[in-house]
């Protein structure tokens, strides 16, 4: 019998094989090298900008170089007052403002990467770690175990279909999305010895090694899994004193107030909780 390849099969791998590969990349302030203290986050502080700056330039150069052709940076930092694209690498997209919940993910990127990411809250030794708000939340939850940025965000880019491949941050950063993506690629700039001291590399060095990782990254795609959070999903908000929860806080859809501070969300999916957590 001869062996052929029907053409319609032919035409899919081809269209597969010549898909844009599109990596959005999330940054954030607080896992950048050289930031150990709060003042320093502020995006007005004149050694985030050039600092996150040039991170994020190297991972971009870095995905290109290791094969991307397109690279979207969200300035996800504060309100995005921090990226600009006077100073952002000439062949990358920068995307600014809020992004709702679904972080833009619906667009279906190649890969998600993380840069001058933080740890979750109430994590010893992380530097500045905290879950979506340093002020206003004490911890958050899902199903049972707590969570933060990292979790979030893998969880709902791996509900697309898409995986985490690369992290840059603090050593608590990388150890959270390795319990999570063990094959991801990672570049710990920074060790915290307490919440606000830290043992930092170079912003030279930092950059060498987010290239450097975020090539070798790029170069493993389709070897590194989307994670899956398996649902049902409870997602539980556990806010700090001064946000306690306002009066109307039980009327809301799919809410069940625990007390005073505390709101739960339950979902199919992880998607479908934090949908109702995050849209009013
Ligand atoms: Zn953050």
């Amino acid at each position: 019998m001869a062996r052929f390849i029907p053409i319609p099969i032919l035409l899919l791998a081809l269209a597969a094989s010549a898909q844009t590969r599109r990596v959005l990349i999330i940054t954030d302030g607080e896992g950048v090298a050289g930031i150990c203290r709060q003042d320093q986050t502020d995006p007005n502080h004149p050694e985030l900008r050039p600092l996150l700056t040039g991170e994020a330039n190297a991972a971009v150069q870095g995905f290109l170089d290791g094969g991307a052709d397109e690279v979207v940076v969200w300035d996800g930092h504060d309100g995005s007052q921090t990226l600009s694209a006077m100073t952002i690498h000439p062949k990358a997209k920068l995307l600014m403002g809020a992004l709702g919940y679904s972080g833009t993910l619906e667009r279906r990127y190649s890969a998600v990467a993380f840069v001058g990411q933080h740890a979750m809250g109430n994590v010893r030794n992380s530097i500045m770690g905290h879950s979506f708000s340093s002020l206003g939340i004490q911890y958050m939850k899902v199903n049972g175990k707590p969570v933060g940025e990292i979790g979030i965000w893998t969880a709902m880019a791996g509900s697309h279909g898409t995986p985490v491949i690369f992290l840059s941050g603090d050593q608590a950063a990388v150890d959270e999305l390795r319990a999570l993506v063990p094959d991801a690629e990672f570049a710990s700039v920074k060790e915290g010895l307490g919440r606000y001291t830290c043992l930092t590399v170079s912003a030279e060095r930092s950059r060498e090694m987010i290239r450097e990782g975020a090539r070798r990254a790029m170069g493993r795609l389709g070897q590194i899994k989307p994670y899956v959070q398996a649902g049902p999903v409870t997602l539980e908000i556990e806010y700090t004193t001064r946000s306690s929860l306002p009066p109307d806080a039980g009327m809301r859809q799919g809410a069940e107030v625990v007390d005073d501070r505390t709101i739960r969300f339950r979902g199919a999916s992880l998607a479908d909780a934090w949908r109702l957590y995050r849209i009013r």
